[in-house]
């Protein structure tokens, strides 16, 4: 891509303040932060907030947070059009001078009769040019109108989808201004991507239909066009339009499920790019490959067992430092009264091969982090913790008294040597020992949880354990 070479890269994200950034949004949001960064060129952001029954703070807030947890860092401060009325009412007046542009009195209702009569004969609805001629000036309920040139196709070459031709015939003059004086969102995004300077425009391809009429407006503002890039729509497993019943959700959404940004931006860029048959990619590795090549263009499903996975595959891959931080807001929901750093820190390796999100990761170490009172004795663990079991409780706990060394290796070492010395199997001393520990039948390997947990927290647990199990014989005898 050459041409991305000898200008500065400029691309927008931008979003209407409408509803929660969905992922849709959110992949067309990477795919222009990764051009930018790539080129190294500006990401700029531009909250399309024009339409001010639906556009909410709310949302606005929403998407600003959703874009700073994919740490999709934006150039510059955001630009809302609605405080841009003076810069759009400027770029009318200059159309109207010049005669691009014209005043139309026609009401809905008329031009909805003109749409039916074409529909009758037979051709595509449009605006029938009406007043394009009437030399009229403002009055209430006009509306100015783009003056189309009379061009066979309109044609441009298209990132993504390759060249693209629309037959001219079907733009109709369209509305710029409407009689509310609010500009329709064509004209606003040509008038904000010239001023911002946008040098490639990437979006959603529901916006395909709109770029013919766009380029008309850069041509009647006389100003060089951008690159356009339509990527395909994110499909449902039925390849029907996306929606909540296949699994989708906001990224806000996401975020709560414990998913990790770098994995939500992984996942969402390799449906609509490849290289190679690579599918983990880390930011860095995405910022140095991703130049506007090999998009596809044809729509990709979304697979939300996927994206499972491919959290997985970070969550394994991530440093300790980083996700301690990130999994605090997790164990805080668990009610864990103080949960100690040293033990989340010391405890994630364990859990990386075993979690798919950090939520999972820290309900899985949540055992870990109560103190030996608080922590809950299944049932149906305790139903199946026997006298025998509870013998080997006793067992070790006396070898673990007396051991200097509590390192993982070590507690390895010590509970083979009790089993051997038994001639027992190792299957039963281990339920018993993960029942006393962790009070459930199932968990990760016993002597890395004791030496996370320490000898004083193992030692409560072996000895709680017993006296529960001594309690409820006493219970079942009575
Ligand atoms: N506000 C439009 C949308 O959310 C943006 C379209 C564009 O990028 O030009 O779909």
């Amino acid at each position: 891509m050459s041409d991305m070479t000898q200008k500065q890269v400029i691309t927008r994200f931008a979003p209407s303040p409408t509803g929660h950034l969905h992922i849709g949004g959110a992949r067309t949001a990477i795919f222009c932060w990764l051009m930018a960064r790539h080129y190294g060129g500006k990401f700029l952001l531009r909250i399309e907030d024009t339409d001010l029954e639906r556009s909410r703070q709310e949302f606005t807030d929403s998407i600003l947070a959703s874009m700073r947890w994919l740490k999709l860092d934006w150039d510059g401060e955001p630009v809302f059009q609605r405080a841009r009325f003076d810069l759009y009412n400027e770029n009318i007046e200059r159309l109207l001078a010049n005669g691009h542009a014209y005043w139309c009195k026609c009401s809905p209702e008329e031009v909805e009769a003109m749409r039916e009569k074409a529909r009758a004969e037979g051709k595509k609805p449009r605006y029938d040019g009406h007043c394009r001629h009437l030399n009229l000036g403002p009055g209430p309920g006009r509306v100015v109108r783009l003056a189309a040139p009379q061009e066979d196709r309109v044609a441009f070459a298209d990132m993504v989808k390759g060249n693209l031709s629309f037959e001219a015939s079907e733009l109709d003059d369209m509305v710029l201004r409407r009689a509310d004086g609010s500009p329709t969102y064509n004209f606003s995004v040509v008038v904000d991507d010239i001023a911002m300077q946008v040098s490639h425009v990437l979006r959603g391809d529901d916006h395909v239909n709109n770029t013919p009429r766009q380029i008309l407006i850069y041509r009647a503002l006389g100003a060089d066009l951008p690159v356009f890039g339509h990527v395909p729509m994110i499909l449902g497993a039925d390849r029907q339009k996306l929606s909540k019943r296949h699994g989708a959700k906001a990224v806000i959404e996401y975020e709560k499920d414990g998913l990790l940004a770098e994995a939500l931006v992984n996942y969402l860029v390799r449906l609509g790019w490849s290289r190679k048959d690579t599918e983990i990619f880390s930011r860095d590795e995405l910022v140095d490959f991703f130049n506007g090549e090999n998009m596809s263009g044809s729509p990709a499903a979304f697979d939300p067992e996927k994206l499972l996975w491919v959290n997985a595959k970070h969550l394994r891959e991530a440093t300790a430092e980083a996700l301690a931080p990130q999994l605090v807001p997790f164990i805080q929901e668990l009610d864990v009264a103080t949960p100690d750093p040293a033990r989340i820190r010391a405890a994630i390796p364990l859990l990386q091969p075993r979690s798919q999100t950090l939520k999972d990761m820290a309900a899985q170490m949540r055992p870990l982090l109560l103190s030996a009172k608080e922590l809950p004795y299944a049932e149906e663990a305790l139903a199946l913790l026997e006298q025998e079991g509870c013998g080997h409780i006793a067992g070790i706990q006396e070898k673990i008294e007396v051991l200097t060394d509590f390192s993982k290796d070590s507690l390895h070492q010590c509970l083979r040597a009790y089993v051997d010395e038994k001639g027992v199997k190792f299957k039963v001393v281990g339920q018993a020992m993960r029942i006393a520990l962790l009070g459930a039948l199932n968990g990760p390997d016993l002597a890395e949880v004791m030496s996370i947990i320490g000898r004083t927290d193992t030692l409560n647990r072996l000895k709680r354990s017993q006296a529960l199990f001594e309690s409820g014989k006493s219970n079942i005898i009575k």
